[in-house]
């Protein structure tokens, strides 16, 4: 088959994919179980943080300007334990790291510099302000602290947490059913027959769409059977998303396309200029979003990174659904394609070398394995020699 030059690039594919997609209802979340969800709204601080002045250090609180000299020690104020006392002139008191600084003080002296004499300490000068954590020097009271879109890692969920809040609003995460269609399955762990290859498509893009935050549901195989992959396909369209693999090229046991016309699915585009992954299809029915994987591995692979993988993100609300191509430098020269842009499959060197990898076939997802990369190559004529600046994807 030629290509045909007119095919939408990556680019216009993915604008069409994210304006049919609109970001899921919000829910409430329990901070403790929002790692990798995405806010729905502004997280506002309860609290100032930290919520009282507090010592940067273990020592005493004092006046700057009693400073250098001989003080009288009047309490203690540990953390979780403030003194109930306010300093007058020549006092101290001693403070753990943490803990209140306590009205009248400006200052702590870190114990290292300080040395105490019955019910006394000689303390080192130190400057107003020095060792003290204002209050509200994190985050004031009201002010938003993770934004809406914001996905939640480890420190935005530490954030969350710390100024007070339990409960976050994400939307909800979206339920992906995902297919594959193919006569030729069969599933790992058992024998082939002839002709036949195992089935490692669900399991891939199962693992994909659980690592974009949705939940998968397999489907399984179904066999290129008009009547089997009718049904397989209306119970998947129940879901948010369905994903298919296979059945989306031109051969005549590729059903997959005219069957989710006659389900009542529009197709927004078929065929993209990309390798691998050309016979992509992407159509709706409803708010249900459909994309026709191709059947070869790495094409499935490529085209959930490239398409599916944003509309996830933006079905939850994310504010950067795109793609995060990062830049680097081609470590091998590879030639071009002249119709499509394509993703090699590559490793990353130290120093942020692209070292694409031998054997670069959609079928070779063995190959593939051996990656942690996809490097963008844009169309064009001849090569793109070793150096040449690139983008690439981590995966
Ligand atoms: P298709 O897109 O259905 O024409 O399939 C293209 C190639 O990918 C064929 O060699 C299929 O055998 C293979 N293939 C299709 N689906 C899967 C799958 N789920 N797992 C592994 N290989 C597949
Ligand atoms: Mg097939």
């Amino acid at each position: 088959m030629i290509d045909v030059p007119d095919l939408l690039t990556i680019e216009e594919a993915l604008a069409r994919v994210l304006a049919h997609t609109r970001a899921l209802p919000a829910e409430d979340v329990a901070v403790a179980d929002a790692a990798g969800r995405v806010l729905a709204t502004d997280a506002v601080a309860r609290v100032d943080l930290p919520p009282f002045p507090s010592s940067a250090m273990d020592g005493y609180a004092v006046r700057a300007t009693d400073t250098p000299g001989t003080l009288t020690v009047v309490g203690r104020s540990a953390a979780g334990h403030p003194a109930d006392v306010e300093l007058t002139t020549g006092q101290a008191i001693t403070i753990s790291t943490g803990a209140v600084v306590p009205d009248g003080a400006d200052a702590v002296v870190p114990v290292e510099r300080t040395r105490s004499a019955a019910g006394a300490v000689d303390v080192e000068q130190v400057e107003r302000g020095e060792n003290v954590r204002p209050r509200g020097g994190d985050t004031a009271a009201g002010d938003t602290v993770v934004p809406a879109g914001s996905t939640c890692g480890p420190a935005q969920l530490g954030a969350l947490a710390a100024v007070g809040l339990e409960l976050v609003r994400c939307a909800r995460r979206p339920r992906v059913a995902v297919l594959a269609t193919g006569s030729e399955l069969r599933p790992p762990g058992g024998p082939l027959g002839p002709g036949e290859i195992y089935e490692s498509n669900t399991v891939m893009l199962a693992a994909q769409v659980r690592r974009a935050g949705a939940e998968a549901e397999v489907h399984g195989v179904v066999a290129d059977d008009a009547d089997a992959t009718r049904a397989a396909l209306e119970r998947g369209l129940q879901a948010d998303v369905l994903l298919t693999s296979g059945g989306v090229s031109v051969g005549e046991h590729d059903l997959v396309r005219r069957l989710l016309a006659e389900l009542g699915a529009v197709e927004v585009f078929w065929r993209v200029a990309v390798k691998p992954g050309k016979p992509v299809a992407f159509s709706t029915r409803g708010s249900t979003l459909v994309f026709g994987l191709p059947g070869n591995p790495v094409s499935s692979f490529v085209g959930f990174e490239l398409f599916v993988r944003p509309a996830l993100a933006a079905l939850q609300g994310s504010s950067e659904p795109r793609p995060a191509f990062l830049p680097g430098q081609l470590g091998g020269s590879l030639l071009r394609n002249p119709a499509r842009d394509e993703l090699v499959r590559a490793r990353i060197e130290n120093g942020g070398i692209v070292q694409p990898l031998r054997g670069q076939e959609s079928h070779m997802i063995a190959r593939a394995a051996r990656g942690n990369a996809l490097v963008l190559v844009p169309r064009g004529d001849g090569e793109l020699a070793a150096g040449s600046a690139v983008s690439w994807l981590p995966l």
